[in-house]
């Protein structure tokens, strides 16, 4: 069975972080190996507390992992300080692991900071260097840049930056900003694609780690980038659909292990 790697913070609510993640490499039939670099005590509502695995055993975590397994493909979500950023890049330089998607988590659902402003320098001049693809919202791609985007255009620049940060694909997600579709961007060196779906109501957990995963089997899976992402684009449009309350928060939670519906008219036949 191929493996992809999440590594990420654990959502005691289940519907972020390392749970979500897990979720999504199941439901594409892969195998999810998991290196945690936080426990977060939240619910649907909120985030009481943030306990941060050291970086030494974050780093025993990764050894372990890349000492027996093959890695088709790296998933990163919350890493929570600069210890854990240096811990993360070196163990994957190292490796030489390939396939690596980086979503740089800044705060939680319900608006807590995840990532303190020293990690942002880390996270520009560490991580982003080394992966293939970097997949932040509007506001995480303004704090990386330092300045407002506010029109296609300022998102299309976006992106060109954050290429020469270092990353070899960009994915500018359009979700926060405001209209009936969304529009993300995908650039790398030498395409840019986009990609519109229309507005789903209502708010829902766990859509950057669900689309990050995603894309991160698509790519375990051998699909070229593009395809990668258009693949994860409908997976999280489908499940997003199929959310459900969970808590008393308002945010919906995903499960994309939830059976499919049959079709009516076909129980019973094979
Ligand atoms: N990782 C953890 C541990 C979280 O708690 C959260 C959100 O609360 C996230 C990541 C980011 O979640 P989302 O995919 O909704 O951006």
């Amino acid at each position: 069975m191929r493996c992809v790697l999440a590594i990420a913070g654990s959502d005691s609510s289940g519907g972020a972080g390392i749970q979500a993640d897990l979720r999504a490499i199941s439901a594409h039939g892969l195998h999810g190996l998991s290196v945690i670099t936080a426990v977060t005590a939240q619910n649907s509502r909120v985030v009481e507390a943030i306990h941060r695995v050291p970086a030494r055993h974050l780093l025993a975590q990764l050894q372990a992992v890349f000492a027996d397994f093959e890695v088709a493909a790296v998933k990163i979500g919350m890493l929570g300080g600069t210890a854990a950023i240096s811990a993360v890049a070196d163990c994957l330089r190292e490796a030489g692991a390939r396939n690596i998607v980086l979503d740089p988590v800044l705060v939680s659902s319900s608006g807590t900071p995840l990532l303190p402003a020293s990690g942002l320098r880390k996270l520009r001049g560490g991580l982003i260097p080394i992966v293939d693809l970097l997949t932040p919202n509007l506001p995480e791609a303004e704090a990386l840049l330092g300045r407002r985007l506010n029109s296609d255009r300022d998102m299309r620049r976006a992106a060109d930056d954050l290429i020469a940060l270092g990353a070899r694909a960009v994915l500018l997600k359009g979700g926060h900003r405001r209209g009936s579709t969304v529009v993300d961007h995908l650039v790398d060196h030498e395409s840019a694609t986009s990609f519109s779906h229309p507005r789903l109501s209502g708010s829902v957990r766990g859509t950057g780690c669900t689309l990050a995963s995603a894309i991160a089997c698509g790519l375990a899976l051998g699909l070229p980038l593009r395809a990668a992402v258009h693949g994860a684009e409908q997976f999280l449009q489908r499940e997003m659909r199929r959310a459900g309350q969970t808590g008393h928060g308002r945010m919906r939670a995903m499960n994309p292990l939830q059976a499919h519906p049959r079709p009516a008219g076909t129980h019973g036949k094979r």
